[in-house]
């Protein structure tokens, strides 16, 4: 019998957790298989791309992953990268929140929208005195009576009021999603919250619980920060997977064109960019939503109209690079954000070479502002002059740093990250629906359950483990 083929579409950080499990489950399990990933691009990685300028180490996407979610950590271990891992660093945790022009840490014990601790809030000039009376009530707040999907603005405004909402939960969770938390879906994004508020009725009184409870328990194993990264950046993740990956696995400039199922034969056609046919047993699409939706717009039109539905905005990074004694200010803490009502141009900046080691040689300083998302459109349009011109404004704003940097890199991510709008988890079950038609086809990516590096990781190797289930349950019989 001809070895079983399994076709990934898409190299990003989810195609290749699904190649690298299927390459893993075929070793595990001692059965051939054939996997090949067809990459658009010239290059694997998609949003995650480490670049060395100088001897600056810049990321042009994600600077990080969390550890909390197990599942980059995980295959970072799988891939013996664990002595490349590197923490945030300890000294320097604060984030500042941009406060009337002017910069204010974020108080401690605050949880994206949620406070912890009294004292740093009723120290705060943050919120004002009638912002922080409302905000101490939440303990005594009824649930909630919808019983379906909310805005987290709607929650965040019903729970700790206008004021969390405008200066601390927009910028840091609507940051995270490049979104506008009036649309943004609580289900999907923090269901951690709707959770605590169904079983324990106030946010602040579970989350107090549930540190008290971690305090108690015994610390055990390795313990990392929050946020990981690698010592080379997020690349040597990607050139890890790569290396995995058997010769000739990988086809770079090869973009699907569109995808077919043969009942008679049982098998998958996906058809490239230059006309060429590839038969698989199992497709892993492992794109954005809208280029799926093309892939299977002959196949599904109803899935694909579902997939077409979730919308996408643009961001793009802005990494600047200084001598330290032409920073005026000790910049003391991982960066900052900047709220909507502030109206800057700018959403937030990192100070990359002080969140991590190894950013900046000694003496300089490396800074990364984000520009655009769905909030501000039109400020991802400008021309790169104009960009840099904006993000420098900024920076002499906020910080006073008036001087030219010693570069500016900038990288755009083109509808790059999915709106979970609400109702978004109600449209993925629709999509499983449709898609429990089609054996051996899987979606993966950051369209769906998760937009963070972990959540790719976990939705690639869960297509992986899947198709892998449909196709080998298959040949059994
Ligand atoms: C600026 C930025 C900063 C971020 N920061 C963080 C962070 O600090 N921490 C974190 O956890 N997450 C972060 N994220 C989110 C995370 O990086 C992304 O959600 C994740 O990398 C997306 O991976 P993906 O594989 O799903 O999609 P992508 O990276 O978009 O990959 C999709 C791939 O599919 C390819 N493709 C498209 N069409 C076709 C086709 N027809 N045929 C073949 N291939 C095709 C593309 O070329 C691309 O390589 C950030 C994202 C951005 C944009």
């Amino acid at each position: 019998m001809a070895t079983p083929r399994i076709i990934v579409v898409g190299g990003g950080i989810s195609g290749l957790a699904a190649a690298h499990r299927l390459v893993e489950l075929s070793r595990e399990k001692r059965l051939d298989l054939e996997v090949i990933l067809l990459e658009a691009g010239r290059r694997l990685g998609g949003c995650i791309r480490t670049e060395r300028i100088d001897d600056f180490l810049v990321e042009a996407g994600p600077d990080s992953f969390i550890s909390e979610k197990p599942w980059a950590l995980k295959l970072c271990e799988r891939l013996g990268l664990t002595s490349r891992l590197i923490s945030t660093n300890s000294a320097r945790q604060s984030v500042f929140v941009v406060h009337r022009g002017g910069l204010v840490p974020l108080p401690e014990g605050f949880l994206l929208m949620a406070p912890t601790r009294l004292w740093p809030v009723i120290r705060t000039p943050l919120f004002s005195w009638r912002g922080k009376l409302r905000m101490a009530l939440e303990p005594l707040l009824p649930r909630g009576r919808g019983e379906g999907d909310e805005s987290l603005a709607s929650f965040v405004r019903r729970r700790f009021g206008r004021e969390v909402l405008e200066r601390v939960a927009q910028p840091l969770i609507g940051g995270i999603y490049a979104a506008d938390p009036e649309n943004l879906s609580l289900a999907t994004t923090m269901p951690r919250f709707l959770e605590m508020e169904r079983s324990q009725r106030s946010v602040v009184l579970a989350m107090r619980r549930e540190q008290k409870r971690r305090r108690s328990r015994p610390q055990s194993g390795a313990r990392w920060s929050l946020f990981l990264s690698l010592a080379g950046g997020m690349q040597e993740l990607v050139n890890a997977i790569a290396a995995r990956l058997p010769a000739g696995a990988v086809r770079l400039d090869s973009p699907a064109s569109s995808l077919a199922w043969n009942e008679t034969t049982k098998s998958w056609t996906v058809t490239t960019n230059s006309g060429e046919k590839l038969e698989a047993q199992g497709v892993v699409v492992a794109t954005p939503a809208y280029t799926a939706a093309k892939l299977v717009s002959m196949l599904a039109p109803e899935l694909a109209q579902e997939l077409d539905a979730i919308s996408y905005a643009s961001t793009a990074t802005v990494s600047l690079a200084y001598r330290e004694s032409d920073i005026p200010n000790n910049l003391a803490g991982f960066g900052l954000v900047a709220p909507a009502v502030e109206s800057r141009k700018i959403l937030a900046c990192t100070f990359s070479s002080l969140k991590y080691a190894g950013r900046a040689p000694q003496g300089s300083v490396l800074l990364r502002a984000f520009i655009g998302g769905a909030s501000q459109p039109y400020l991802y349009e400008q021309d790169d002059q104009q960009m840099e011109a904006s993000v420098r404004e900024e920076l002499a704003m906020l910080l006073d740093i008036r001087v030219k940097p010693l570069f500016c890199r900038i990288n755009r991510h083109p509808r790059s990250m999915p709106q979970y709008h609400v109702g978004h988890l109600e449209r993925v079950r629709r999509i499983k629906t449709h898609l429990d038609k089609f054996p051996g086809l899987q979606l993966a990516g950051n369209a769906y359950r998760g937009v963070g590096t972990a959540d790719c990781v976990h939705s690639g190797e869960d297509a992986a483990d899947n198709v892998w289930k449909q196709i080998f349950a298959e040949e059994k019989e």
